[in-house]
């Protein structure tokens, strides 16, 4: 069916997040991994295009989102959105600004928002100063940020570097008062020449209220919380028909394997979690993996019964890492267990496995680019910004769930096999 919002996203576990809450409402949305090479065939009424360009040359960005607008287009959509990171993940070149410029030229429009808000998960926006909790941005860990410190947290400020044209604000004060008035500041401030509108919001009634005033611009710009009222907003305005596909759930056996490159806190956590109900696991070991190769854990999933779910992890505390990346490198180290990782996917799916849990945003990658995935129905959600998905590979049928780090609670790996049936 034709496209009602076309999404344009900046990295792949934002994009998953946006898709996921987008789809909380019920309607059919589909993620693709990167523009698509076909042109569009088979489109749901929201698509969702997962780009790498949050810290890509300000050019190669602009290209990228350039190609994937023009694809969204084609799918005949007519609103569209930019996402990007809640934390406004960008440097003083980019790439915020200059994408959102490019995408409104070629749309041919003369005014955006820029809302980042995310009150679920803490961020807010007051008087274009964004918070991190009760921290401004620039005092939160993200000023340390190894690729785009934040040290600065006026959203206007960051962003007028970034961008020709006026910047302005549309706060609180004026969000409050409801779509109508915010419609007419919006106005005001277009009269004025204002084409970037940053717009506060702390809560998510403030995200209806701007989701309602802004859903028919041809470009709206923001982190993912904003967009999820829309859905709702174009059933009920007439703009989605009340017969558009919903979110799918086909039958998918549950042969299972769950795979674990993530060393982060929580996934050490779920590991532990999962570990402890005594299900069968495998635990990789970066040292004897450089030596020995990955024949031994290939041959441990071999013999194992998917029905009983089985972990592979490289999950390991903070130490245990360091010591493999001492002797390793750390990007050699990360590599070897992607590549591992990835290989279990493709033997696992050979051997039957339909139902795959991922942890890790770069493990996810991995896996997704060995089982050659590039398109993903979104269905149930496990987690705030986890759901599963749908998808083929090599032929086959199989559901796939991709957890970035920090995601999901201490019974993840339990909680993903039930909320699937
Ligand atoms: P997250 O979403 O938590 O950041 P990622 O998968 O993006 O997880 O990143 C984790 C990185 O750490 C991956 O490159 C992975 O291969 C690597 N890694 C996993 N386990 C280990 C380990 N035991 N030693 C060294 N590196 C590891």
């Amino acid at each position: 069916m034709t496209t009602v919002l076309g999404c344009i996203a900046d990295d792949f576990t934002g994009a998953t997040d946006l898709a996921g809450l987008l789809a909380r409402s019920g309607v059919q949305v589909s993620l693709r991994i990167g523009v698509p090479t076909e042109p569009p065939k088979d489109t749901g009424p929201f698509e969702v295009i997962a780009l790498k360009s949050r810290t890509a040359l300000v050019a190669e960005a602009v290209a990228e989102t350039r190609a994937a607008l023009a694809w969204l287009k084609a799918a005949g959509a007519q609103r569209f959105f930019w996402k990007y990171c809640s934390t406004f993940d960008s440097t003083a070149e980019g790439n915020i600004g200059p994408v959102a410029e490019a995408l409104m030229a070629d749309l041919g429009t003369d005014q955006t928002i820029y809302c980042p808000a995310f009150p679920e998960n803490g961020r807010a926006i007051f008087m274009g100063n964004l918070f991190v909790g009760q921290q401004p941005l620039a005092e939160s860990p993200m000023k340390d940020h190894p690729l785009t410190p934040m040290r600065d947290s006026n959203l206007m400020r960051l962003l007028a570097p970034q961008v020709t044209q006026a910047v302005g604000l549309a706060d609180r004060l004026t969000v409050a008062q409801g779509a109508e008035a915010l419609r007419a500041k919006l106005e005001a401030l277009r009269a004025q020449g204002t084409a970037h509108v940053v717009v506060d919001a702390v809560a998510n009634a403030d995200l209806e209220i701007i989701a309602q005033a802004c859903r028919n611009m041809p470009l709206m710009t923001g982190g993912s919380a904003v967009a999820m009222p829309l859905p709702d907003l174009y059933l009920a305005d007439g703009t989605l028909s009340a017969d558009a596909p919903k979110v799918p759930a086909p039958q998918v056996a549950a042969d299972t394997v769950i795979l674990s490159g993530s060393c982060s806190a929580m996934t050490n956590a779920q590991v532990a979690a999962y570990l402890a109900t005594g299900a069968p696991a495998y635990q990789l070991d970066p040292l004897s993996l450089a030596q020995t190769g990955s024949a031994d854990v290939l041959a441990w999933l071999a013999a194992q019964d998917l029905t009983a779910a089985p972990l592979i992890y490289a999950t390991a505390d903070p130490d245990s890492v360091k010591a493999a990346q001492a002797q390793l490198g750390v990007a050699e180290a990360g590599a070897l267990i992607e590549k591992t990782l990835a290989d279990c996917a493709v033997a696992a799916r050979d051997a039957g496995a339909r139902r795959f849990i991922v942890a890790g945003g770069e493990t996810s990658g991995a896996v997704t680019q060995a089982l050659d995935v590039t398109r993903l129905d979104i269905g149930v959600e496990i987690a705030a910004g986890v759901p599963w998905t749908f998808c083929t590979s090599a032929g086959q049928q199989i559901a796939l769930t991709l957890k970035s780090g920090n995601f999901g609670a201490e019974g993840f790996f339990d909680d993903a096999q039930k909320r699937l049936g």
